[in-house]
This record gives C-alpha cells, structure tokens and sequence, in this order.
C-alpha cells in the first residue's frame, strides 16, 4: 500500500506510491504502432480487475462486452481500498496510510474515439458516471475529497490511449483545492458573497473572456490564465456540489463540453490537455462549503512546459493574452 507523507514546511502531502512505476505504457514512440486492441478495449474485459460500475446494453453481464461506459478500479493504484489505516505524526513527520479510491473510468468502447466526438448523450452516461462513483466514494469515512481528472495526450500525462478519465479519493484535501476554499472563504466574509458567482456575473458583462455561454454554464478564460487557453467551466447556479447538479444541467453540460473540447481540437489543433473536476471536500467536519464555494472545471491545454522559474516561484509566465485567447477560441465553437 501506498503512503502519504506531509512536507513539514509547505504542508503539502505526496502520495509515495512505488507500485505506479510499474504502470504500462501504450502510448506508441515515434514509427511504433500502438497495442491494439488494449485492456480497455471490448473483449479484453479479462485483462482488468472486475468492473465496479457500467453503462451496458439489456441482457450483457459485467466484464462482458455491451457496455458503453465501464468503471474499474485502477490496476496500479496510487491509494487503495483498506480498513487498515494509520495516520502518525511525530510533530515533524507526519504520515498516512495511502487508503482511497483510485478508479478508471473508460469513456467509450472506441479505442481511436475521443471526448470531443462522442455524441451529447454519450458524454451525459460520463457524467453521471462521475457523479455515481464521486457518491460511492464518499461512502467510505476515511475519505475527505474526491478529484475526477483526464489527461488527454500523452504530452498531458496519459499512458493509455485508449479514451478514459480517472478517480482519486484520499484521506486528506490536496493543497490545491485547500487553497481555493480558503480564497472562496475569505471573500465571502468580506464581501458576503461567492467569488465565483461575482466572477461569473462580472465575465458575462465585459464578456471579452468569454468563449461561450448557456443558461446554464459559462465558459471563459480565466483573468489571470497561468497557461495558454486555460479554460473555466463555471455552472451558473451557485453550489458547491456536483451530486446536486440536475439531469437538466448535465444535459445543458454535455452540450457545453462537447463545443469547448471541439473548439479545443479544431482551434488549438488537437492539443492534449487536462481536465479537473474541482467540487468542494466531502463535508465531514461540519464546514458548510455550501456557502462559499463553487464547483468549477478547469480544462488546462498542455502547450507550454513547466520548467525552473514556475517551479521556483510558484508563477507562471503565459504566453498568451487571455482575452485574445477567448476571441480566437470562439471562432472554433461549433454553432449547433
Ligand atoms: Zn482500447
Ligand atoms: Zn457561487
Ligand atoms: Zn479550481
């Protein structure tokens, strides 16, 4: 099992997971040919631990083909299933069990299919998906929050072509997230109102950052983008929740995703990005998040490096004008 570790001085835990370094790779070197078909292809269902959750045709069994969304635990998870936990802290040291939930959830059936092809319908199972697993996982006690996140690409960090998402619960709230609700929370016992909502309402009005919007979520580029056509996706009704979104607004969603990642594939020339689905921590200490945060996606397109100056200063240097950023995106948002 993994560990997580807290670092004394910056308060940030790593999970240190050595059973990861033996992941497998498919992702094809260059002249190489990618394994085809692959674990998460249909008929390999054999090759991956029992599904704990599917989308699947009238009349199939689980770990049978038939299915249209499928959910496994991850073969090399960096936290796992456990009821054995400690957590010790010697003032200066402290660590964690590594339990979780680290989960895989394939998308599709189609290997060489992506996110921004599938049908409205189709990328609606996803999110439901998402919010069945997000509600199993709160379940378990032990866990304080859950982080849904994609990497498209293997310059984003995928090591399976094949198109999938992924699910981390842990023990803790990642610094992160940490760092937002305490922003969100400041800001709302100054000004008695939510940042995001201000924001929201502000971006609609000046909509020079503005790449599309509904009546239902807004899509923009953040004021203070650190990389080049980050993208927010913002649900309009304020909650800090995801579970507590409609089956109306997961349509209204899907429609919203599909534009933004065509945009993203048209426009930004199939770029491989990241996805984080941030939602508020699973309320167990009796903070109400409902009051100050907002549930958001961020959608981070990897075309620039990380490299010494961001990592020594925490900085980043974005090459892009945010507002020129949206102007261009736009151009490439599908109209129906
Ligand atoms: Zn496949
Ligand atoms: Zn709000
Ligand atoms: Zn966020």
């Amino acid at each position: 099992m993994s560990e997580l570790r807290k670092d004394p001085i910056m308060k940030r835990w790593v999970i240190v997971a050595s059973e990861r370094s033996l992941k497998p790779y498919d992702f094809p070197s260059e002249g190489e040919v990618a394994t085809y078909p692959c674990a998460f292809c249909p008929g390999q269902e054999r090759l991956t631990p029992p599904e704990v959750f599917s989308f699947r045709k009238e009349n199939t069994g689980p770990d049978q083909p038939g299915w249209t969304v499928r959910v496994i635990p991850n073969k090399f998870p960096a936290v796992q299933a456990s009821d054995f936990f400690y957590h010790a802290d010697s003032g200066l040291f402290e660590k964690m069990a590594g339990v979780g939930v680290h989960e895989v959830i394939i998308e599709t059936p189609e290997h060489y299919s992506d996110l921004a092809d599938l049908p409205v319908q189709h990328i609606e199972k996803i999110l439901h998906t998402f919010c069945q697993r997000m509600e199993a996982a709160e379940k378990d006690p032990k866990l304080k929050y859950c982080l849904i996140f994609k990497n498209q690409g293997k310059e984003a960090g995928a090591s399976i072509q094949h198109p999938h998402s992924q699910l981390i619960a842990i023990p803790v709230v990642p610094k992160r997230v940490e760092e937002e609700l305490e922003g969100a929370r400041e800001y709302f016992y100054r000004k008695k109102s939510c940042v995001f909502c201000d924001l929201i309402r502000e971006e609609m009005t000046r909509a020079e950052r503005v790449i599309l919007v509904n009546s239902d979520f807004l899509v923009c580029i953040p004021y203070a983008a650190r990389f080049p056509y980050e993208i927010w996706v913002l649900p309009i009704r304020h909650t800090s929740s995801f579970l507590t979104v409609s089956l109306e607004e997961i349509r209204s969603l899907s429609l919203v995703l599909k534009k933004t990642l065509q945009a993203i594939k048209v426009g930004l020339d199939r770029a491989p990005f990241n996805f984080i689905l941030h939602v508020a921590p699973f309320s167990r200490s009796g903070e109400n998040y409902e009051t100050y945060y907002h549930w958001h996606i961020e959608i981070l397109p990897a075309l620039t490096k990380i490299a010494g100056f961001e990592w020594g200063s925490g900085f980043y240097i974005n090459p892009v004008i945010p507002e020129e950023a949206a102007q261009n995106l736009k151009n490439f948002v599908p109209k129906e």
